[in-house]
């Protein structure tokens, strides 16, 4: 289950940073997941779910913002969309030699009381 690893990883990451601000309840909570994770968005918000449960995000809104997965060419110097874990230039067929986004796996930010 990828998605429950993921869920706990925000939820570490949470703890920290409400320990940080001095906050004691999560509302709201806003990740950024790049396509190239492979997450599905409906089963990360059923493990935040149930990992949340007794922790300071319990029963906090999980809002998933999906970064999509781009690719650099040093060849042509062009940005191109990665699809399929095929990484190659549409115009020269070089593999791609930078991954510029997808990969992320962030925590934006979060409302708190
Ligand atoms: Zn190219």
């Amino acid at each position: 289950m990828h998605e429950v690893s993921i869920a706990m990883g925000l939820i570490k990451m949470l703890e920290d940073e409400t320990k940080k601000a001095g906050v004691s309840r999560v509302t709201k909570v806003n990740v950024r997941i790049g396509e190239l994770t492979v997450c599905v968005p409906d089963s990360l918000q059923f493990a935040f779910e149930t990992a949340t449960v007794g922790t300071v995000a319990e029963g906090a809104k999980l809002n998933i913002e999906e970064v999509p997965a781009k690719g650099r060419c040093s060849n042509c110097d062009i940005e191109f969309h990665v699809e399929d874990a095929i990484f190659l230039c549409p115009q020269c067929d070089q593999i791609v030699s930078e991954i510029i986004s997808g990969r992320e796996l962030e925590l934006a930010n979060f409302e708190a009381e």
